[in-house]
């Protein structure tokens, strides 16, 4: 019994996920094309980023007034910090990076960094200040070096080099015959979520932001690649003050605090030892998708034995 309920438990899972990378990508170019662009304030000044301090201070907000997506979220990213973001879908999360990028402003409450509340400050610099590797990246339909030198147009050869070798991507570079060259997207190289994903992470480590916001890409879109996808973001967050929607236990074990998103609230926080403690929402999802993953290994396992 309990051989047929993981497995069906696990494809549940992947389902959830898959369709919820779908309703991102919309939900993305939704945004892109349609959004009513927030404008700079008359007299907007650049954001002074001196540490980096991301404060989000009682934030409401909605997209339609039919309902409220977060409900009075608060919560500190001190200099340098990680703080995970974790919860069902639909919680509210990628809508926190979507204010955080000031896509959307708050309707009540702040957001600020080293105080100032980003509601005041030019989008330019906010942009310039943030970096975000989102959960699906799309590409530019031009080359691979352009779309990695977009993070910093002034960088040279060998810091593009440099950068996509942190990144991971620079195997990949190289076994393409035009290399940086090459173009990409619709009428190019067709690149996997993998790829596509490292190549922002190139774009990122260029960048080199004070802020960083990750919206992790499912463990089940991408299995092959994960491990050197963790690599690739452990080493553009360390140090960075950074904001990571989670799905992988790695970074949800390793992060200075997490939060537990549920309909808009933060209804748990802690660090992962001191939730397991309290075996309420987190342990459980933590044990879910610990039985995942072990599904997935015997999966993996037996495909290698055939
Ligand atoms: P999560 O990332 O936690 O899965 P989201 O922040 O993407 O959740 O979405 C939170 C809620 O807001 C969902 O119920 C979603 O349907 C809704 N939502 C997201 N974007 C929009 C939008 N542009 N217009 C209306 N509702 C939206
Ligand atoms: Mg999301």
């Amino acid at each position: 019994m309990i051989q047929l309920y993981q497995p069906l438990n696990f494809m549940g899972l992947v389902y959830r996920e898959v369709k919820q990378a779908i309703i991102d990508i919309d939900m993305m170019s939704a945004i892109l094309r349609s959004a009513p662009e927030v404008q700079d304030r008359p007299g907007a000044e650049a954001l002074v980023v001196s540490r980096g301090h991301l404060r989000f201070e009682d934030v409401w907000f909605r997209y339609d007034p039919k309902r409220d997506i977060l409900r009075g979220v608060s919560f500190d990213v001190p200099p340098g910090k990680t703080v995970a973001v974790v919860g069902p879908s639909g919680a509210g999360k990628s809508t926190l990076s979507r204010l955080m990028f000031r896509f959307y402003e708050p309707h009540r409450g702040r957001i600020t960094v080293d105080g100032q509340d980003i509601a005041g400050v030019t989008q330019s610099s906010l942009r310039d200040a943030i970096g975000m590797v989102p959960q699906d990246t799309v590409l530019f339909n031009d080359t691979l070096g352009y779309n990695i030198r977009y993070g910093r147009w002034a960088a040279d050869e060998a810091e593009v080099a440099e950068a996509a070798r942190l990144a991971q991507i620079d195997r990949f570079v190289a076994s393409v015959p035009e290399g940086y060259r090459a173009q990409v997207g619709e009428r190019g190289l067709k690149l996997s979520g993998g790829e596509k994903q490292r190549v922002a992470i190139a774009r990122t480590i260029l960048k080199a932001p004070a802020i960083l916001v990750l919206d992790e890409a499912t463990s089940a879109l991408d299995t092959f690649t994960e491990r050197e996808i963790q690599d690739a973001l452990d080493r553009v967050s360390r140090g960075r003050t950074t904001v990571v929607i989670a799905h992988r236990l790695s970074t949800v074990v390793n992060a200075d605090e997490i939060l537990v998103l549920d309909k808009g609230v933060i209804v748990e926080r802690g660090t992962h030892d001191g939730l397991l403690e309290r075996r309420g929402i987190y342990s459980a999802m933590w044990n879910q998708q610990r039985e995942a993953e072990a599904v997935a290994d015997m999966l993996r396992g037996s495909e290698a034995g055939d």
